[in-house]
Order: C-alpha cells, then structure tokens, then sequence
C-alpha cells in the first residue's frame, strides 16, 4: 500500500465505508451492556484489515492491536457503542429499526471512526510508531452500573502491551463543523447520585411529640444541603447539589415512618468531589440524628470528573492543528457539565478527550438524547483525521 499518501487523501478515500459502517449501526442501536451485533460487527471488521482482534472485555467490548513497523509507545483510542432506550423521530432512510432504541448521541458514528483508523493505520504500518490499541467500549451511558470504562480496565484493556496514553473524541453540537476542541484540566463533570432516606416513628398529626417526624428531617437536611457549596467549597471551585426529589407520607393528617430525598453531584476536581460527598453524608446523617431520627445515604461514586492530562493535551492539540490548520482547533472554554465514563481511562494513563465539532453555519444543531439528534456525517472524516495524526504523533518516544 502506498504510504506516502497524506492522512487526508486516506481518510477521504475511506469515508463511504465509515459511512455505511455508520449507517448500518444506527440502524441496529443496542443498549447499553448488550451490543453484541455492533460489537461482531467491530471484531468481524478489523480481523478483515489483518488487525489482531481480543473479545470478550465486560461482555461486548472489543480491542483492535495494530503493530507499527517503527519502535515507540503505545497509544489508546477509545470509541463507545452503545445507543439510548427512546424512539428515533428522524426521516432517515437509515433510521432505527429497533422500537424504542436509538443511536442519539452518536456512538454509531464513534464506533464507525474507529473502524475508520484501523482502515487508515493498518495502510500505514510503515510509518507507524509503537502500538495503537483501539479499544471499543460498552455501556457508556449506564452510570447506574458504573458504566463500561472501568470494567474494560478491570478486564485488562489497558495492558499487554500497557498503553502510555489515550485520546477519546465525542461528536459534539456546540462547535462548528470541521473543528476539534479540547482544554487542559477539567473537560467534563464527575456525576453522582444519591438516595438519603430519612427514618422517623409514624404517628398521629395530632400528637407531634409522641412521633418523630421524617418529614421535618428531611426538609431541615435538604436546607443544610445548601451551605455545602455556599460555606465549604472553596469559591475559586465549582460544585452543584441538587435535591430532585423529596417523597414521604401518604395522608394529610398521618406523621409517616420515612422519607425519601434523591439528587446529583457534579464537581470538577476530585477534592472537591470526595468533599461534597463527605460533607453530604455526615451533614444528612448528623442532622437526623439531631432530631431524633436516622438517616441512610446511598452515595454512589459513579463517573468521576473527567481531567485532561496537560501533556497529552498539548500533544493532543498540536496534532489537531497540524491536521486541520490553526482555524481547525477551539480551545474549549469551560468544562461540559455532562458525566462521560472515558474519565476512568483518563484517571488511569495520561489522557485527553476532544469534542469532534458537527454544527453549520448558520443552523441550530439538534443535541444528544433528542430523539431527532443527527450530526453531518462530514464531521466522521475530520474526527478519523485527527486521531490518526495522534496515533501516529503520540506513539514517538520510549514506552511504558
Ligand atoms: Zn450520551
Ligand atoms: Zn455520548
């Protein structure tokens, strides 16, 4: 294979395939844990490129090793696959044909740009350094269990050989076609839930002083929650804590046995994030316990903040340039206060994750887990560009 051609003229000349890759999965979308067809589907595709496929990572997940002829390190790509519990309302003639399930956060077109650079770095062995694993994930969007990131780690996708370091890239509304942004620090939210229920003595409305009131608990912690942000979070930091919802009793004139309050976290630092919940926990079980009750928090650590590496970011954004010109990097300005679970990879090795830009002049872009989301799919061949570059970029120098 001619290998002096540019990444661009490959990529280009890949992209009807990505496409229809891209087009085949969004018509199949699969939830979260059970993306078995996609992930054949990944496992089939790269063994056809003559890439040494491994199966099997938390049930769905898939692992792509492509060998550079030249020594250096080894570099992680990761790409998730799964698609969201909610009807497509778009008029694609490639739309869902799954009732209920769509691919509406475009992990179709993630999975399909990884398949893209395996086509693209398979052809350029030659002028690859050291390792690049491809590493295609499950289970994204289901924080509730923790999502599929950690346990790929925990299955052993990051050794044999040890990756030095990752890029992860989301499609992302808020820029414009043709851009990839990223920051250094803080790029997207830790989110955790928690369930506080409150445990009083049921009695009659009448008679207060021979009941404990949950209710009354319940409404003092969630005041006390306030004073987390406003008195303990130091104020050059961001946090937020919100109650979402608050359920107790069943009568107007009954004092119920318990009451129940749940809500989110989000912080951006991993201090702030275990100071929050610490806080939390003793604040609902101190005040209950005050009052003559008890209080059980179910705090669930789930997706911590997601934080760029400032090395890899650098790295990150001299190969963006450097592939689309300077009017083709956006520093990005604040992180996303959405979770993403590429943040257990970016808390394992040096990381970096880049928002890949699909928004046209002029138009309003339609946003994730909207059940009419879309992206231009010009976006897939400028995404396949970039990482390749880092792939190729990031694998110079000694390994692990
Ligand atoms: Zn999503
Ligand atoms: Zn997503």
């Amino acid at each position: 294979m001619a290998s002096n051609e540019s990444i661009e003229t490959l990529v280009q000349d890949a992209l009807p395939w990505i496409v229809e890759i891209r087009r085949d999965l969004h018509r199949h979308p699969e939830k979260s844990g059970g993306e078995t067809r996609t992930s054949a589907i990944v496992a089939e595709r790269l063994a056809g490129l003559g890439v040494e496929v491994r199966t099997g990572y938390y049930g769905t997940g898939v692992v792509g090793v492509i060998r550079g002829e030249k020594p250096g390190r080894t570099v992680g790509l990761r790409f998730d696959m799964d698609a969201l519990e909610m009807d497509e309302l778009t008029d694609h003639d490639f739309r869902s044909t799954v009732p209920g399930m769509m691919h509406a956060c475009g992990h179709d077109g993630h999975t399909a740009m990884g398949l893209g650079a395996a086509k693209v770095l398979t052809a350029m062995r030659d002028r690859l350094h050291g390792t690049v694993k491809l590493i295609f994930q499950p289970a994204e969007e289901d924080a509730m269990t923790g999502g599929g990131a950690q346990y790929m780690i925990r299955d052993g996708a990051l050794e044999d050989p040890r990756v030095d370091c990752m890029v992860g890239m989301h499609l992302w509304p808020d820029q414009d076609l043709g851009v990839v942004g990223t920051k250094p620090g803080a790029m997207m939210a830790g989110s955790d839930p928690f369930i506080i229920t409150v445990e009083g003595k049921g009695g009659h409305a009448s008679l207060p002083h021979r009941a404990i009131d949950p209710i009354y608990i319940g409404s003092q912690i969630v005041s006390a929650l306030q004073s987390i942000v406003s008195r303990n979070v130091d104020p050059f930091e961001q946090a937020v804590v919100t109650v979402g919802t608050f359920k107790g009793g069943s009568r107007y004139n009954v004092i119920p046995q318990t009451a129940t309050i749940e809500g989110t976290v989000r912080s951006f630092d991993e201090g702030v994030r275990m100071l929050v919940r610490d806080r939390l926990i003793a604040i609902a079980e101190k005040t209950a316990e005050a009052l003559g009750g008890r209080a059980v928090v179910d705090y669930r650590l789930t997706y911590p903040p997601l934080i760029n590496d400032e090395r890899t970011y650098e790295k990150v954004k001299a190969c963006i340039r450097a592939e689309l010109g300077d009017g083709g990097y956006a520093e990005v300005g604040r992180p996303a206060p959405g979770g993403e679970d590429f943040a257990f990879f970016a808390k394992a090795v040096p990381s970096a994750f880049t928002f890949l830009g699909y928004r046209r002049p002029g138009e309003e872009p339609v946003q994730p887990h909207n059940p009419r989301y879309d992206f231009d799919e010009r976006a897939l061949g400028y995404g396949v560009r970039v990482l390749v570059r880092c792939a190729l970029e990031l694998g110079k120098g000694e390994g692990a």
